[in-house]
């Protein structure tokens, strides 16, 4: 096999699209893989420009390009790799990557560019973010369904107790003709109608809170949990943290609102990432197994274990060791397992640190 044809061969044969340009920006080489991108058959690409491959926008920046080629006889700022958009013969178009490089040929300059179809690559990023998205949005829902719930049980106290007061002020006030105090029994009557009116706004506010909007479906909790560990550790990458998965074999089947069950997972792997910062061995262990009719999951961390402070009251609201922490994590996870029928709770380990489980029934 001489040298150009044993070329051909490998470009044919390639996976990727490769497209030769001469200096002129005409098509030169167009392999199969091409032909699948783009849907041209090379007799329709071969010795025209390479705008054809381009989107509109691209196309534009291709031609300042070149009349800055012209001019100074320079590439330039040719970047050697670059994410940029195709364009089908049917006018469709698709993110690509492309891999730049320059080389001569008998005939001049020529521009080698190997180009891929990254659709399913952005799609999977956008999916991510998507879900990143959710659960932070979810995390924000629950902080503030947590603090009005909080604040619905605090402020109905004193909503009673005023009540009371007004009570006893009108039984003080009655039968005393007065017109002063007739006019004082007159307020005292509309403070009460307001003052139950306040009890009802509460009331509702924490019947919303309570039943929630939860979109349940069963699912395979394996998987629930191995997508959740993969948003948690996005960014733990210089945490120093080893992860490790234990997933039971019969993948348990279970019936959850998957995004708040990734944010409980969210928040127990992301406080033991946190606690395991202060300690040398950081070694994160996540595990699903079954227990009777329960699946259970368990976050198993190699951290400093609980401060005494908190290891009683740690699923209370504002219950919190951190400068900058809400204290609202654990009680929003724990409100979220029990609305799932299950129970979370924690237990220190033998070695070091402190272990979290939650456990949600079994669905046949
Ligand atoms: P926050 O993280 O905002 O403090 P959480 O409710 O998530 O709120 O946690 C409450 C407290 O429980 C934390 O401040 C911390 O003291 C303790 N805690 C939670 N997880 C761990 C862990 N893995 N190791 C040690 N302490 C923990």
């Amino acid at each position: 096999m001489d040298y150009r044809a044993r070329f051909e061969a490998l470009i044919t044969a390639a996976a990727d699209g490769i497209v030769v340009i001469d200096a002129a920006g005409l098509i030169q080489v167009y392999n199969t893989a091409c032909e699948q991108l783009f849907g041209y058959p090379p007799r329709d690409v071969v010795g025209r420009s390479v705008k054809m491959l381009m989107s509109a926008t691209d196309q534009e920046k291709y031609d300042a390009y070149l009349d800055s080629y012209r001019m100074t006889g320079q590439h330039g700022a040719v970047s050697p790799s670059l994410e940029t958009v195709g364009q089908r013969k049917d006018g469709t178009t698709f993110p690509m990557h492309v891999s730049l490089g320059e080389g001569q040929s008998p005939d001049g300059n020529i521009l080698v560019a190997i180009i891929r179809d990254i659709t399913e690559r952005q799609n999977a990023q956008r999916q991510t973010q998507e879900l990143q998205h959710e659960l932070l949005h979810v995390s924000r829902l629950s902080a503030m369904s947590e603090m009005s719930s909080a604040l619905a049980h605090e402020v109905n106290q004193p909503l009673a107790a005023i009540t009371n007061y007004l009570r006893a002020a009108q039984r003080t006030a009655v039968n005393i003709n007065d017109p002063a105090i007739v006019k004082v029994r007159e307020i005292l009557e509309k403070t009460l109608a307001q003052t139950a009116r306040a009890g009802q706004v509460i009331r509702r506010l924490r019947d919303f809170i309570e039943k929630g909007e939860t979109n349940r479906v069963i699912e395979n909790l394996n998987s629930v949990i191995d997508e959740a560990m993969g948003l948690a550790l996005i960014g733990a990458g210089d945490t120093g943290v080893r992860p490790q998965m234990e997933f039971h074999p019969r993948a348990p089947n279970v019936l959850i609102d998957k995004i708040q069950i990734q944010q409980v997972v969210l928040n127990l792997v992301r406080n033991s990432i946190e606690a395991m910062q202060e300690t040398e061995t950081r070694d994160l262990t996540v595990r699903t197994m079954i227990e009777g009719d329960f699946a259970q999951v368990t976050v198993m961390d190699t951290g400093p274990g609980l401060h005494p402070d908190v290891a009683g009251r740690l699923f209370q609201p504002f219950t919190t060791t951190k400068g900058a922490g809400m204290g609202i994590g654990l009680s929003i996870s724990k409100r979220i397992i029990e609305s799932h029928g299950g129970r979370m709770w924690a237990t220190p380990n033998l070695e070091a640190g402190v272990s979290f489980h939650f456990n949600i029934p079994l669905s046949v």
